[in-house]
């Protein structure tokens, strides 16, 4: 069976940097499901809350996520095309955080989620890993910090990319980002029960990244 750990958060508290880390530390796969979000979200275009539920449904099921592993790395995809940094705005994260109230997406994700937790051994990385898609996970982190520390992380991290970033812009959105998320009817973002809870909000990467080893080996 496979063992599954999962890792979920608000944005820009640095899951996905950490995620990677831990995973290639522990030797297993990482699943980016909020890539998956941002893709659906691109692939059903800003009109989206206003699709027929038949039509959404066809249009999802049109999507067919893999995940690979290639020279070390973990390589996702939807319909064999890699997917890479073009949804890595903060535009496309609040398209993201628009689709993902809608429950007929929820489910369509859940399930392909589900399908390749069940394929690999995987650290899955997101907001409701621990909460609803993996209940049964080996262990369960949420990762936590302050809306200032995270905002000032993410724009580091979009500079980095190349991305234009502005930081009082990025941080408004960040907090429109966590008050849709946490408010939301389906899989609002909070720590499942069993959940190791990690503040970071004063700890450095290395830190962190130790603090949740040790949770993974306790
Ligand atoms: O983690 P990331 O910033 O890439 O996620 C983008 C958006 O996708 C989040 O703000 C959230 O609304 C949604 N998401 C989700 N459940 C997940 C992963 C992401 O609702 N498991």
């Amino acid at each position: 069976k496979p063992v599954i750990v999962t890792l979920d958060g608000p944005a820009g508290v640095g899951k996905t940097t950490l995620a990677q880390r831990v995973a290639k530390e522990l030797g297993i796969a990482y699943l980016d499901t909020g890539a998956m979000f941002r893709t659906t979200a691109l692939e059903l275009g800003h009109d989206a809350d206003k699709l027929p539920e038949g039509e959404m449904s066809e249009r999802l099921n049109t999507l067919h996520f893999s995940l690979s592993q290639e020279e070390g790395e973990s390589v996702l995809r939807v319909n064999k095309r890699r997917i890479g940094n073009e949804i890595r705005t903060e535009e496309v994260g609040m398209m993201a955080s628009r689709v993902a109230v809608l429950p007929t997406v929820r489910t369509f994700l859940r399930r392909s989620q589900q399908r390749l937790g069940s394929e690999v051994s995987l650290l899955a990385e997101g907001r409701d890993m621990g909460t609803t898609v993996f209940p049964e996970a080996t262990c369960k982190i949420f990762l936590d910090a302050s809306a200032e520390v995270r905002a000032k992380r993410r724009f580091l991290q979009l500079q980095e990319m190349g991305h234009d970033a502005n930081l009082k812009k990025l941080a408004q959105q960040i907090r429109e980002r966590d008050e849709l998320d946490r408010n939301r009817k389906v899989a609002p973002l909070r720590p499942a029960k069993d959940a190791v809870v990690v503040d970071s909000s004063e700890m450095g990467i290395d830190e962190v990244f130790q603090a949740i080893l040790a949770a993974v080996h306790a």
